[in-house]
């Protein structure tokens, strides 16, 4: 298969769509991009790169953050995490309160915002001060590239505007589920929204998920078969907030989106996919991305169904 070729036809039949959908705003300094952008990256296990669009230009990784920390944290604490964290699809938005406050501050997955703070409050617990930068070290690690950093203005716009996530982490923290100041927390959780990567760079992180918890050609193992299981299989169902059932309908992959508009996707012992497009669905989920991701298993029959 010429997955060139198919990067090309699927950058011609997503053209249409281009113009659709919404930026996020409610992040004021995430509405800054250029609207219409579009990138897709291919990387094999073998190493063989593939490559179409805008895709040496970083974007605000925003929640795809969340596979990072739930690795790290999966890590440290194994099954005990899920005492704190669970693994069923929360049919609800990404930022919801509902659910949290009925289900007594344990969050349903560690995708949604609720359970990405708990996360980052267990990372914060072991890592304290260093948090960030052992979090930043392990994505420099995965990714192979030293040249990854913060948006410090997207960090600033959301800790002044991010009022929903200030009061999940309040009523999480009122059932005894965050363990440290939840200043420090929140702070960790939105510096790692605000990470800056490009397709490139997003596609070579997650490799290592689709090679049994090995990166690729070297003995570097990240987490356990086992658990590299486990974190797809999460990205599966959870990995599109309320649209996951969608997305495992028409794309069939696991995957996790962010609202910077990109979208990471795992083709298992295959290959890793990362697109990015900052229109968005209603769900908060890169429109042509989601689109693109359904060309690319229809016309490559890649789906893992
Ligand atoms: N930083 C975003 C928020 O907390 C992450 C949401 C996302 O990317 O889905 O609202």
């Amino acid at each position: 298969m010429n997955y060139q070729t198919v990067l090309e036809e699927i950058k011609e039949e997503i053209r249409p769509y281009l113009n659709k959908g919404t930026v996020a705003n409610y992040i004021p300094a995430l509405a800054n991009v250029a609207e219409d952008d579009f990138a897709m990256s291919i990387i094999e296990i073998d190493g063989s790169e593939h490559h179409i669009g805008s895709y040496k230009k970083p974007f605000s990784i925003q929640s795809i953050s969340k596979v990072f920390t739930f690795t790290l944290a999966l890590d440290i604490y194994g099954k005990d995490l899920y005492k704190r964290v669970g693994h069923e699809p929360s049919g609800n938005p990404f930022n919801s309160l509902i659910q949290l406050e009925y289900e007594k501050g344990i969050p349903r997955n560690p995708f949604i915002n609720a359970g990405a703070i708990v996360t980052t409050d267990s990372l914060v617990s072991k890592y304290k001060e260093n948090t960030f930068s052992t979090l930043l070290e392990f994505i420099k690690k995965v990714s192979n590239d030293e040249n990854i950093a913060f948006n410090k203005e997207i960090f600033k716009s959301e800790l002044e505007s991010g009022y929903r996530n200030f009061a999940l982490i309040n009523m999480m923290k009122s059932f005894n589920n965050i363990e440290n100041h939840t200043q420090e927390v929140i702070e960790t959780y939105f510096k790692q929204c605000s990470i800056m990567m490009n397709t490139k760079q997003l596609t070579k992180s997650m490799l290592y998920l689709a090679n049994h918890g090995v990166i690729p050609n070297t003995n570097s193992e990240i987490i356990t078969q086992a658990q590299a299981k486990r974190i797809n299989a999460v990205m599966l169902t959870c990995g599109h907030y309320d649209a996951s059932g969608d997305f495992a309908f028409h794309v069939g992959l696991p995957g996790k989106s962010g609202v910077g508009g990109g979208i990471v996707a795992v083709v298992p012992q295959k290959m890793a996919i990362c697109v990015y497009s900052p229109r968005l669905n209603k769900h908060g989920n890169s429109l042509v991305g989601t689109k693109a991701l359904e060309l690319f298993t229809t016309k490559t029959r890649l789906s893992i169904f």
